[in-house]
């Protein structure tokens, strides 16, 4: 195992739990993989990247790739089915691939096929993960899900992504009925909220354009954008016993955005 970024922590918490996380090839996902293949998890990786990337990703750390479109029922069904093949469980399911394309912006501006495509991917998606996952989880009596909204479903942003954040909206109240309906069932249910992470895309907006980027950070009480390493930290804890009593919640990872007022100078 040679990806795995966490010489200091050693720890066993998911130790012979198996995790399937989609959009694990890539940012939080793919941190998160790592994270979770630290603690002992037997993990599947799936994604829409080529097959060797996602094959080489999941070699790092121990675990398996499966190439599923997660707008796809089938794909979803047969990305659980190979999980439970392959590993004899499905304890922690993160339901995380999610797009923000340039063309969702503005609802004066954003056409019907850009609202499409951003449900599909980012809430039509957890829709199938939740159906699909829930009767293995009921059959062990015992799992986790963990679906990543963001932190625009709960505050407004001028810069809008209407479809995106309609989307994390669905997703978070989604993942609320599902952790009540099934909390009696051992499944807990919890909605990730991210505040705004540090990625590729948002380090391109500020070099392109210190202002607007700016713009963003001023709202953040810690002063700077979360790392994926961050976010993965929180789902290791969503996903392990640690968190047993935390179900139907909006986890909030998000710097303090939606506790601030004024923020320090
Ligand atoms: P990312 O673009 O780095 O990774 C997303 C992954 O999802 C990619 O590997 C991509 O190939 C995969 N993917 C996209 N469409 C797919 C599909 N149809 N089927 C299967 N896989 C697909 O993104 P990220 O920044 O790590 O974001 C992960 C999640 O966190 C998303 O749901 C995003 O909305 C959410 N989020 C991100 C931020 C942020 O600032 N980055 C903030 C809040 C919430």
């Amino acid at each position: 195992m040679t990806d795995l970024p966490y010489d200091g922590l050693v720890t066993n918490r998911l130790r012979d739990r198996t995790a399937v996380i989609t959009g694990g090839a890539s940012g939080i996902g793919l941190a998160t993989a790592r994270r979770l293949a630290h603690e002992g998890a037997r993990v599947v990786i799936a994604d829409i990247c080529p097959d060797g990337t996602g094959n080489d990703l999941a070699a790092g750390i121990g675990g398996r790739f499966f190439r599923a479109d997660v707008t796809s029922a089938g794909d979803v069904q047969a990305m659980f089915a190979f999980a439970q093949e392959t590993f004899g469980s499905i304890d922690i399911a993160f339901n995380n691939a999610g797009i923000s394309p340039e063309d969702d912006a503005s609802i004066l501006d954003t056409g019907i096929e850009a609202w499409r495509r951003v449900q599909e991917v980012n809430l039509t998606s957890v829709y199938y993960c939740c159906k699909y996952v829930i009767p293995y989880m009921q059959a062990q009596g015992k799992g986790s899900i963990i679906n990543t909204a963001s932190f625009v479903a709960v505050l407004g942003a001028a810069t809008s992504q209407i479809s995106y954040s309609a989307s994390k909206g669905g997703v978070l109240s989604m993942s609320r009925e599902l952790g009540v309906e099934f909390a009696r069932q051992g499944i807990r249910v919890n909605a990730l909220c991210p505040g705004p992470v540090n990625t590729p895309l948002l380090r391109e907006l500020f070099a392109s354009d210190a202002e607007k980027a700016q713009r963003r950070l001023v709202h953040v009480p810690l002063g700077r954008f979360a790392e994926p390493d961050e976010l993965a930290a929180a789902v290791a804890f969503l996903a392990s016993d640690d968190s047993s009593f935390i179900t139907a919640s909006q986890f909030l990872v998000d710097g303090g955005i939606t506790g601030a007022y004024v923020t320090p100078l």
